[in-house]
């Protein structure tokens, strides 16, 4: 069956409420960022004028952001969603239009194929097209084994390829493990047909990936959750195994079923990670799709800040270059976080950065909240080494 309603092409206000559809058998938890966003408006008094105030004057950072990565009540959601649109399609605009990724315009406007998903114990409905082969756009529903990722159009196969599959976590070595998450690092000329799986999995809830068969030239990180059944895909990054533009995330996903649950955050603090260790500027390929940039922008925000506040505290200077080598960071995602938070100003004929009173504010606010982070000391990784035939070729 064909879906009607999810055109990429579609406001992105109009986006999050298909999204929430997917959120499946998943109840929502109101989450302490709710706390903070709504603390930001009470501030202020009335809520929507406050929240327009906000928009206008500081476009990176409107309550949005906070809301993206994590849990929230439907109501919150729905008070806030008119004054954010502004913000929101603005930042999209600037960075899909900005992008190395071309984007096909044809592959966009392709109409969402596949209607529902059996994947593990959720059940997700997803938001665009993805290059399923055709005979499966006509089920109802299609079965996706969580472990391998093969798919199938009918029940009855499905439980067959259960009883034989084997593979309890993704097909790669085990490069990061804590008490909650592990990382698996895969190679996509090696596990050819799981990467591709993943690609196509994963374009069901990306309207601008365009990579689904070339999976060679790309290494996967795979984040999972354990339990007794297996390890459980949240969600991914991909990354070049050489970038000729540095960049350290191809594509980055949290499926649905995990989103706004601060998996976002861990997801892109381990691409830095990576990055550290190889001794690199990282910064993710444009475009992004619009949850990954509000995602990136509120990281990037969360750790600009804290650093400075370092900084200030020691009564030390601080240029844009410390920040970009201290957070493995390019200078340009630097420059372009700290004129969205306005932190750059011109004084006597000097280029500063300042901290207005009202981030420090929110930032006190939203420390008291645990995060979950990565340990890098627990980061079992040596950056691999490709030459050139092995990058795509036989070894
Ligand atoms: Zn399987």
């Amino acid at each position: 069956m064909v879906g009607k309603k999810s055109q990429p092409s579609k406001k992105a206000q109009k986006k999050i409420g298909k999204r929430e559809q997917s959120v499946a058998s998943e109840g929502q938890t109101p989450h302490p960022w709710t706390e903070f966003v709504e603390a930001q408006s009470k501030a202020d008094g009335d809520d929507k004028a406050n929240a327009s105030l906000e928009v206008g004057a500081t476009p990176g950072l409107g309550p949005d952001e906070m809301e993206l990565d994590e849990d929230e009540t439907p109501a919150s959601a729905a008070k806030k969603e008119h004054a954010q649109s502004f913000s929101r399609e603005q930042e999209i605009e600037k960075l899909r239009t900005s992008g190395s990724m071309t984007q096909n315009p044809a592959e966009i406007s392709r109409i969402r194929n596949i209607s529902k998903v059996e994947f593990g114990r959720f059940v997700l409905f997803p938001w665009y097209f993805s290059p399923y082969p055709e005979v499966f756009s006509q089920e109802d529903c299609i079965y996706i084994c969580e472990f391998c990722l093969s798919y199938y159009g009918d029940l009855k196969s499905f439980t067959r390829h259960r009883m034989k599959c084997t593979l309890q976590h993704p097909p790669g070595n085990e490069i990061y493990r804590d008490d909650f998450v592990s990382f698996y690092e895969i190679d996509g000329r090696r596990q050819r047909t799981w990467c591709r799986n993943l690609c196509l999995l994963s374009k069901m809830f990306l309207d601008h990936k365009t990579l689904y068969y070339d999976v060679d030239p790309f290494l996967f990180y795979v984040m999972t959750t354990r339990d007794d059944r297996g390890s459980h895909l949240i969600g991914y990054f991909s990354k070049e195994k050489e970038s000729a533009d540095g960049y350290n995330v191809a594509c980055i996903l949290t499926l649905p079923q995990f989103q706004r649950k601060g998996y976002g955050r861990i997801l892109i603090q381990f691409s830095y990670e990576l990055s550290k260790i190889e001794g690199k500027l990282g910064s993710p390929e444009k475009p992004l799709s619009d949850l990954g940039l509000l995602s990136y922008r509120q990281y990037w925000s969360e750790l600009i800040l804290d650093l400075l506040l370092g900084f200030s505290e020691r009564e030390e200077k601080c240029t844009i270059e410390t920040i970009s080598t201290r957070l493995s960071m390019t200078t340009q995602d630097v420059e372009h976080t700290l004129q969205a938070l306005k932190m750059q100003v011109y004084h006597k004929g000097e280029h500063k950065i300042v901290i207005p009173d009202k981030l420090l504010q929110q930032r006190e606010k939203s420390k008291t909240k645990a995060k979950r982070v990565i340990d890098p000391e627990r980061i079992q990784w040596k950056p691999p080494v490709f030459t050139a035939a092995s990058r795509t070729w036989g070894w």
